[in-house]
């Protein structure tokens, strides 16, 4: 470099001379969103909620709120939701009573995320109700995020987590049905996928969120979706905002679709145009005729948003003391 151009690389660097003081100050007016996050945590909006996909969101909803309501943090609030799908035998998609894959195997992914960041995840496991507690351990007591297949169950069984028959008499009848044909078809919204993933705001409102599911009906053995990938199938980030997908979850993760839902707010768009921003991305480069894609998202000032591509996807909010269930305006009519 040469002595003039280190000279002037030094003025501007020192804000020595009018055209670094402009260039730098002008920069720094245009980021509209927090650089340091640990700061921007403040939120105005005081009163808590849980927001979830699909009717079962209700009743994991009731149990996030049970614990918001009660002074408790968003995380816990977020896990005891969860937890509460997964253990519904009835629902065909989350933990026990899951539709098993193409061998017959239940197989779950969960990943949880809190307000500072941290993230835990569990996926390709076996045999374990509640995944999204076993990644709640990943999270809090390993220095790990991710563990997958027998590590995961390892883990979960040294943590005390029992091992059980994920399949129920139903599941299994219907998989007995499905071998007649082995026909993978994956049906926009309806039983053989319909992950639930919950956002959920303390009363210091503070973001956290958990997503669960067997994942896609009769898939390949070993198949994981977007659902325990951070910043797939959940994101959190407390000084913005969270969100979480449901459907076709490789479409999802081609996207890093939450991630930029969160991204896309940061930027300032409300979170009923971010999911629809992201939902487009999706829709600009694949074929969507025949997959479902669902997002829901919550900014710092307690809005919420969601997309889908096709009609169908709903979601249930605990908002203001009611627990409602809200259709979402879809990409095709
Ligand atoms: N996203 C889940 C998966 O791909 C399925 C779903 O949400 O319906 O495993």
């Amino acid at each position: 470099m040469s002595q003039k151009r280190r000279t002037f690389m030094g003025q501007i660097l020192t804000g020595g001379i009018g055209l670094g003081i402009g260039y730098f100050v002008g920069a720094k007016k245009e980021k509209s969103y927090p650089k340091d996050s640990k700061k921007n945590t403040v939120s105005p909006y005081k009163e808590g909620l849980a927001i979830s996909t699909w009717y079962h969101g209700i009743a994991a909803n009731n149990a996030a709120w049970g614990v918001i309501s009660s002074g408790g943090n968003a995380i816990d609030a977020a896990e005891q939701g969860a937890r509460i799908t997964e253990a519904d035998v009835t629902g065909k998609s989350v933990g026990i009573g899951g539709t098993p894959d193409r061998e017959g195997k239940v197989t779950l992914d969960a990943c949880i995320m809190d307000k500072n960041g941290n993230a835990g995840s569990v996926s390709f496991l076996q045999g374990i109700k509640h995944p999204v507690s076993v990644a709640r351990k990943v999270m809090d007591e390993t220095p790990h995020v991710m563990l997958v297949g027998k590590g995961a169950l390892q883990f979960a069984k040294e943590k005390g987590f029992e091992e059980e028959d994920l399949l129920t008499a139903e599941t299994r009848a219907d998989y007995k049905k499905w071998l007649d044909t082995s026909k993978y078809d994956p049906i926009i919204n309806i039983e053989n996928h319909d992950t639930i993933g919950l956002i959920t705001m303390d009363k210091n409102g503070d973001f956290s969120g958990a997503c669960t599911t067997s994942g896609l009906g009769y898939k390949m053995h070993g198949r994981v979706g977007d659902s325990p990938v951070i910043g797939a199938g959940l994101f959190v980030d407390n000084a913005v905002g969270a969100a979480t997908a449901t459907g076709l979850g490789e479409a999802v993760l081609k996207t890093c679709g939450t991630f930029l839902v969160v991204e896309l707010m940061r930027q300032g768009m409300t979170p009923n145009d971010a999911c629809k921003e992201a939902v487009n991305r999706i829709a600009d480069k694949q074929n969507y005729e025949n997959f479902q894609i669902g997002y829901i998202a919550v900014n710092k000032a307690g809005d919420v948003g969601a997309y889908s591509i096709h009609p169908g996807f709903d979601y249930a909010l605990h908002k203001n003391g009611k627990n409602e269930m809200h259709k979402v305006d879809s990409l095709v009519k």
